[in-house]
């Protein structure tokens, strides 16, 4: 069985890889532009015959076509990540969400090959009543507010998903991921916890947006990865759009204090109007949470949120990463 990711050395690809390369027989190939991803993340992996990785730009249908075609199934992972980088690169982000995922799901059709497409709980968009349901409508801001293009990009690769299987009976399955963190998140381009456990660790000020009362469910990715397998392989799920995370909100600034205790850190909090944040017109959801009963009656279980093992694998990593540097 061949196995293809699309964003293979990126942060959930290379967890995913992981869990693939040790609970399966596949082999492995993982595509990815760099963009985000790293080969250091999956060079623990790369160095047996079993994985493959390719650089290469899921825009490019003369590249990814045959890829897909020799795989037996496909993980399509491959996105811009960060909200700081979708704001600076935004036709960049959305052509990857929008031509990218088309290729892939075009490419599968002939074998009739299984994919799963990584949507996102962006998509939920500034709805106010938690925990989100898949069957709820999505409430996005202003097209002005290019944060918004990421999840507008992202519900045309779920109505294209859904598409090709109700067309082509084409086996697609779709996640929406919920803050999704664990070792190996860049914090370069938003992605609070891995800024906060840096800023934490350099007794630097943390930089909480806004008045820290808006909430976030963080999932280890770990179990994400678990659930992006299990999903794929399970009949049921396709066909379906689910979520992927686990039900328990966290508000920003309790994330800051225990992190700052965590880490036994001298830091304070700096609390940044969103005027201030890197984009005039940021907007931020105020609530985050997952209604896991879909993933629960899909799969049997959903992730469970233990915050301090999630953040205490991250400060292990960042520790052991600036202690080798
Ligand atoms: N955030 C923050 N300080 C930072 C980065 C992010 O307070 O340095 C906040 C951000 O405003 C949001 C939450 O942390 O409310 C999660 O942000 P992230 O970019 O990680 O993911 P999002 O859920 O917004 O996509």
């Amino acid at each position: 069985m061949q196995t293809l990711i699309t964003g293979g050395s990126g942060f959930i690809g290379s967890h995913l890889a992981t869990l693939l390369f040790e609970e399966t027989d596949d082999d492995i190939i993982l595509f990815d532009d760099f963009s985000t991803g790293r080969s250091s993340n999956v060079s623990h992996l790369t160095d047996h015959n079993r994985v493959e990785l390719i650089e290469g730009d899921v825009i490019d249908k003369e590249t990814i076509t045959p890829l897909v075609q020799q795989s037996d199934r496909v993980f399509h992972l491959a996105a811009a990540v960060g909200v700081q980088r979708i704001v600076d690169k935004p036709l960049r982000s959305m052509r990857t969400n929008l031509i990218g995922t088309e290729n892939v799901l075009d490419a599968a059709v002939d074998d009739q090959t299984p994919v799963f497409i990584a949507s996102s709980s962006e998509l939920y968009g500034k709805a106010e009543a938690v925990p989100f349901a898949e069957s709820d409508d999505r409430v996005l801001g202003p097209t002005s507010s290019l944060r918004w293009s990421y999840a507008s990009a992202k519900a045309v690769d779920e109505s294209l998903a859904l598409a090709y299987y109700r067309d082509h009976d084409l086996p697609v399955a779709v996640g929406r991921y919920f803050n999704i963190v664990g070792p190996r998140q860049t914090g370069q381009y938003g992605m609070v916890i891995p800024r906060f456990v840096e800023q934490a660790l350099e007794n630097k000020p943390l930089t909480v947006y806004g008045d820290g009362t808006q909430t976030r469910s963080f999932t280890h990715v770990t179990e994400a990865v678990k659930a992006t397998y299990e999903l794929l392989t399970t009949p049921e799920a396709h066909g379906e759009v689910i979520n992927v995370g686990a039900p328990e909100a966290t508000s920003i600034k309790e994330l800051a204090e225990r992190i700052i205790n965590l880490t036994e850190s001298n830091s304070e909090i700096t609390y940044i109007p969103y005027e201030e944040v890197y984009s005039e017109d940021f907007e931020d959801p105020q609530q985050r949470e997952p209604d896991v009963s879909k993933l629960e009656s899909v799969l049997g279980w959903h992730p469970t949120t233990d915050l301090d093992r999630i953040l205490n694998d991250i400060i292990e990593e960042q520790t052991t990463v600036t202690a080798s540097t």
